[in-house]
């Protein structure tokens, strides 16, 4: 049984495979290798996909739906300008994820839409392969998140294919180019589409693939090249109805395709020049640009240290792009393969190869990265970072947590991406509870947390308490993914507020290692201030009523004088502690119970970090 591989693009969607030890997409009835993501719901009836679903949308606007993949796992709040843009009206009852509301049926999902493009490929293969393909590589962009990347899976099972792995985008276009064999090397990849833009710097080390960045924009694509030139013959393509729009803009996109062979097209009628063409879309590919500059200044690196450029993405055929793309790398990019196919024909090649049976290769590693640092929440609303961004998957990282309060049976892990230092500033990804703990003085049980992201870019988080094994696991299947856009913006945020949020996490620090000593201290005081003398009683109550007053401000200002009244409280108070400390060890050594001792010598922390009390979790900042 062959494996596939598949291209589940935003506009068109491809399925390639290896024979005869060589690559080929896979072609419909009709000779063509591209299917259209579009798909138009029947009511109960078997749904319309791909050609059709395209040509015949206008008529029947309420059940078809195209560009689904820029709605694959995100949250409703997350996409409603796309939502806008495409005319989709989604169903507000759900705000989790996204489900298109449609006509003659019940909801859909984005994940189902993909679904069914995802069956017409799988017949396709059926077809012609004489046989059911075995599992499937299936492409998704390297800035997809764990829930975009989880919802192309759960597509995947919906549409009855086994997933090998999921591969990047740009890196499956460089095994299309044969890229891996040469060992080594920094390559870009500049993939232009019909709506989307990316570009992605990848790194190829001893044969290990890594993308060290990626940047781009999600509405920049071929559609702004046919706006741009309708409008050099109709100025007021906006004020036209529906259908006359439609009409400019198809004559447009047939132009631009000639354009992109000879001086002169038509549209309707009228003479368009190429020069006129590459007046019009100068601004628009500039824009690409400033990504590019931006996805190398992430990756550290420069024009010159660029060893390939891959082009990807049908609009790479116009001419003035490939000319653009070749300046701003200062050499010709890679195009003797059809843009449009290279990607499908890169997860082709890695699906043969996991075949294990390949002539292409020898076993490939891809390394990829993730986009944003992935956390926990601990106390204070502090970010304990895990991953941090750019690691190369898979990876997996561990750290060990205690409690915060005596007696404390669960604990509250709330997972996080992003790159400020306050949980608040941060994507959640979900929460969870470790329950069954056992009953222990604070600082006592031992919880290792693991983090593991896979090698498609899934996060598993799980927590295990070490003295009694009570353990839970969770796939993180965020209610919703971030955008590039999103990402981007992040980014941003954490470097410039970076200094304010180092101050802030600082403060809230020294904040939680104040109340952390202040109630050790009521504790102890409580139950032992007739070992105290009057005057070192009264010395150690007016340093921490000191610290009472200031332990819950919010001016970092506050912090060195919190810091400072904290190790006196500790100073002051040493004597006490060390006195309770002996009477304790003597009664523990006389046969007490571990827990009671635990509980009278008023442990806390043990070096280990303190996550916070599921009850008091929602009364947090
Ligand atoms: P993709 O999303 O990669 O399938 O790219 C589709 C985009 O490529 C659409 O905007 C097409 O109009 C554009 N395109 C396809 N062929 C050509 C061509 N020969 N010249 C210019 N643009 C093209």
């Amino acid at each position: 049984m062959a494996n596939i591989g598949i291209d589940l693009g935003t506009t068109n969607s491809l399925v390639a495979v290896v024979m005869s030890g060589k690559a080929r997409c896979l072609l419909d009835e009709g000779g063509s290798a591209l299917l259209p993501s579009v798909v138009r719901y029947e009511g109960p009836n078997p749904p319309v996909v791909g050609r059709v679903a395209l040509d015949e949308a206008p008529q029947f606007p309420g059940r078809t739906f195209s560009s689904t993949k820029r709605f694959m796992g995100r949250a409703p709040a997350d996409c409603r300008e796309d939502a806008r843009i495409f005319r989709y009206r989604m169903d507000d009852a759900e705000p989790r994820f996204v489900r298109f509301l449609c006509e003659g049926r019940g909801p859909v999902t984005p994940v189902e839409v993909a679904s069914e493009v995802l069956k017409t490929l799988k017949i396709r293969a059926v077809e012609c392969l004489f046989g059911e393909p075995g599992g499937a590589v299936i492409t998704v962009p390297a800035y997809f998140d764990d829930a975009q990347r989880q919802a192309t899976k759960d597509a995947a099972r919906l549409a009855g294919l086994e997933v090998l792995r999921l591969l990047n985008e740009p890196t499956a276009a460089a095994i299309a180019y044969g890229l891996d064999r040469r060992k080594d090397g920094r390559f870009a990849v500049y993939d232009l589409g019909g709506g989307t833009f990316d570009v992605s710097i990848l790194d190829l080390n001893d044969g290990i693939f890594q993308v060290l960045a990626t940047a781009g924009d999600t509405h920049l694509g071929g559609d702004d090249f046919d706006r741009a030139l309708a409008a050099l013959v109709v100025p007021d393509l906006a004020a036209r109805t529906d259908a006359e729009a439609r009409t400019v803009l198809a004559a447009a996109e047939a132009a631009k395709r000639e354009l992109s062979a000879s001086d002169v097209a038509t549209i309707a009628g009228a003479p368009v020049t190429r020069a006129a063409f590459e007046a019009a879309i100068a601004p628009i590919v500039a824009r690409t640009t400033a990504a590019c500059r931006q996805a190398l200044a992430d990756a550290g690196l420069t024009p010159a240290d660029i060893d390939a450029v891959v082009l990807v993405g049908g609009s790479t055929r116009v001419p003035y792009v490939r000319r653009h793309v070749a300046e701003l790398f200062g050499r010709e990019p890679f195009s003797d393969l059809n843009p449009d196919e290279v990607v499908a024909i890169g997860a082709a090649m890695q699906a043969d190869i996991l075949t294990g049976t390949s002539q292409l290769s020898d076993d490939l590693l891809l390394l990829d990265v993730i986009p944003l640092s992935l956390g926990l929440e601990v106390m204070g609303g502090i970010v304990e970072k895990f991953i941090p961004r750019c690691s190369p998957i898979p990876i997996s990282a561990s750290q060990t947590f205690t409690t915060h309060a005596d007696g404390q049976t669960g604990i509250d892990l709330h997972i996080l991406q992003g790159d400020r230092e306050l949980a608040r500033d941060n994507r959640s990804l979900g929460r969870f509870t470790l329950k069954g703990l056992p009953r222990l003085p604070a600082g006592i049980p031992r919880i290792k947390v693991d983090f593991l992201v896979d090698a498609d870019g899934i996060l598993r988080v799980s927590a295990r308490e070490e003295f009694t094994g009570v353990e839970t696991t969770i796939e993180v299947k965020p209610s919703y993914g971030l955008t590039e856009d999103e990402i981007e913006a992040m980014l941003e945020a954490s470097i410039d507020n970076a200094e304010t949020d180092v101050e802030d996490r600082m403060l809230i620090e020294a904040r939680v290692e104040a109340e952390g000593i202040l109630a050790a201290l009521d504790k102890a005081l409580a139950a032992d201030r007739a070992m105290l003398m009057d005057e070192d009683h009264a010395a150690i109550v007016a340093v921490a009523e000191a610290l009472r007053a200031l332990h819950a401000s919010t001016d970092p200002a506050d912090r060195k004088r919190i810091v400072d009244l904290s190790h006196e409280l500790d100073a002051v108070s040493a004597g006490f502690a060390q006195a309770r400390i002996e009477r304790d060890l003597t009664l523990a050594l006389s046969g007490r119970s571990a827990d009671t001792v635990g509980a009278e010598l008023g442990l806390t922390n043990d070096g280990t970090r303190v996550t916070q009390d599921p009850e008091k979790a929602h009364a947090r900042p």
